[in-house]
């Protein structure tokens, strides 16, 4: 091979360089995700996971298997309560013993691959019930990716996703709907499951389930008032909610009417929320229905995806890793699946 090498000109040489970069890249990379996210972890210094306490000390490593052969990683002891734990200690990587597939799986993430297409692509060594799991412990970190405070005009407008209890086993309500399926009752219903999405023009994104039913201007000062201050600017459809809510907040309202007639008030308009809500129900159908329980995790997916346009770089695919753990996911599988959302 190196005789091989050697005979070719610069140019061969130089082509060959990439071709095994290119082929090395996937290999190095989760040893670098590791090393980024114990530098953005503990960018204030070390802290318990456990007790949150700032006394802790270096305790060892510890060694761990993987395909490519052992790692020796930092372990850490609290001295407040005792404790030990690790870098990837209450994150979606905890106890994972193959790196190098999370980043092939993040990558099907960025995809929106189904769960099946996923396992295909990681050449069934993980099963897709695994990754289902996977998948929600990263969305359960994503969820948790806080919003700024918004700024000048913040366009907000609901939209709604049919109640659904895919994937349960013994439904007592009502018969399962199979793939989406229609809501027994004409206009919204408590069948239908309330999503607001609230953006300002910096592309600062709250979406977010409010429930059951029609808006309610209570539910929406919960969730969206300590996003907004007097300086905002709201612009929304003309439900009542919103403009009972921009009274009582004492904000500047834009209202377009939803038949159409006029959809822009100069600068003033709610198409940039419109056109997110067509984004996400387009994105949202390869799924064939979510379930209702679920369904915060795929506004959080795609919230996320969206604000990295969708490109399924190496920085991108590095950075959704590293970010999934920086927030603390404890969930235990059983746990996941008998997750009731107040809906
Ligand atoms: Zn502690």
């Amino acid at each position: 091979m190196k005789k091989y090498a050697d005979a070719l000109d610069d140019n061969g040489k130089q082509e060959l360089i990439y071709f095994l970069q290119s082929r090395t890249k996937e290999m190095k990379a989760p040893v670098r995700v590791i090393d980024e996210i114990q530098e953005q972890k503990h960018k204030d210094g070390l802290v318990c996971p456990h007790c949150v306490s700032h006394s802790v000390v270096r305790f060892g490593k510890y060694v761990i298997q993987t395909r490519t052969g052992e790692i020796n990683r930092q372990r850490y002891r609290c001295k407040s309560c005792s404790q030990t734990f690790n870098d990837l200690t209450n994150t979606p990587l905890q106890r994972t013993r193959r790196p190098h597939l999370w980043v092939r799986f993040i990558e099907c993430m960025i995809e929106g691959f189904s769960l099946r297409k996923c396992a295909e692509i990681l050449n069934d060594e993980i099963s897709y019930v695994t990754l289902f799991y996977w998948r929600h412990k990263i969305l359960s970190a994503l969820k948790q990716i806080p919003i700024e405070s918004f700024q000048g005009i913040v366009e907000m407008d609901e939209t709604y996703f049919l109640y659904s209890e895919k994937g349960k086993r013994d439904i007592t309500e009502r018969k399962p709907r199979k793939r989406g399926g229609k809501a027994k009752y004409r206009g919204i219903s408590n069948d239908q499951i309330c999503v607001l999405v609230a953006r300002d023009r910096q592309k600062m994104t709250y979406s977010g389930v409010l429930g059951r039913g029609r808006i309610r201007t209570s539910k929406l000062d919960e969730v969206i008032s300590d996003h907004l201050s007097e300086s905002n600017v709201l612009c929304t459809d003309s439900w009542r909610a919103f403009s009972s809510y921009a009274r009582k907040k004492g904000l500047v309202h834009y209202r377009f009417k939803s038949d159409g007639k006029q959809r822009v008030k100069g600068v003033y308009h709610i198409q940039n929320v419109n056109n997110y809500h067509s984004r996400l129900k387009r994105w949202i159908d390869r799924f064939n229905g979510v379930a209702t329980k679920y369904l915060q995790h795929y506004l959080a997916w795609f919230r996320y995806l969206d604000s990295k346009e969708y490109e399924n770089t190496m920085s991108n695919k590095k950075s959704m890793l590293v970010t999934s753990c920086l927030f603390t996911v404890t969930f235990t599988n059983v746990g996941l699946r008998q997750c009731d959302v107040a809906i």
